[in-house]
């Protein structure tokens, strides 16, 4: 039987245990790390060793942060009368990478899903009801950027509903986006899904 290194061994146990990751692909992942140079091992071991410490959520919109408050919810040039409410923070990557999103976001992280036993009360739908009711004179529009799927959906119409409730006459109207055809896109190919959305969401041309 062959035995690797104690230490090389540990890394690519590390490794299996991440997702999309197989125990071939960490064996190689494992073995690449050994003809880095030391330096580079070093600076991700101190990262990695810190990161879950240094990393909290932001306390007005849950947003990973170093601080208080994230980077989005600090800059002033934002337009804090419109927050986009999505599931985590990769979909708030996604609308940033495009850049032409100016407002500020709500993170829930996760999605109503009651087959895998996830409740309203277990993502953060409750705090995103109270900012509303605190800012409800100054918002003009929450925007509901949950996916597409089914959980996204189901997760945005209960939001709608309970955002209807804390209205109380604020006058902020509630959007939800518009899903359309991935350019290069051949209706054949389309999803029925896809092709409703996109259809029900066509504008004048
Ligand atoms: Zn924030």
């Amino acid at each position: 039987m062959s035995r690797l290194p104690k230490d090389l061994q540990h890394t690519i146990e590390f490794f299996e245990k991440l997702p999309g990751i197989g125990p071939k692909t960490a064996k190689r992942l494992g073995f690449y790390l050994l003809r880095l140079p030391q330096a580079d091992l070093e600076e991700a071991s101190k990262h990695l060793s810190t990161l879950k410490n240094s990393t909290k959520f932001c306390a007005r919109c849950f947003n990973l942060t170093e601080q208080e408050i994230c980077y989005i919810c600090e800059d002033r040039n934002r337009d804090s009368s419109t927050i986009a409410v999505v599931e985590d923070v990769l979909a708030l990557l996604s609308l940033e990478a495009g850049n032409h999103y100016s407002g500020v976001y709500h993170v829930l992280h996760g999605r109503i899903d009651p087959l895998n036993y996830i409740s309203p009360d277990d993502i953060n739908i409750a705090p995103l009801l109270s900012r509303v009711k605190k800012e409800g004179d100054n918002l003009k529009e929450i925007v509901l950027a949950t996916n597409p799927d089914t959980e996204g959906e189901a997760t945005a119409m209960y939001i709608r509903e309970r955002l209807d409730e804390v209205k109380n006459g604020s006058a902020f109207s509630i959007t939800r986006l518009a899903y359309g055809l991935p350019i290069g896109a051949d209706l054949e190919y389309a999803d029925y899904m896809t092709l409703k959305r996109s259809f029900e969401g066509r504008k004048a041309f």
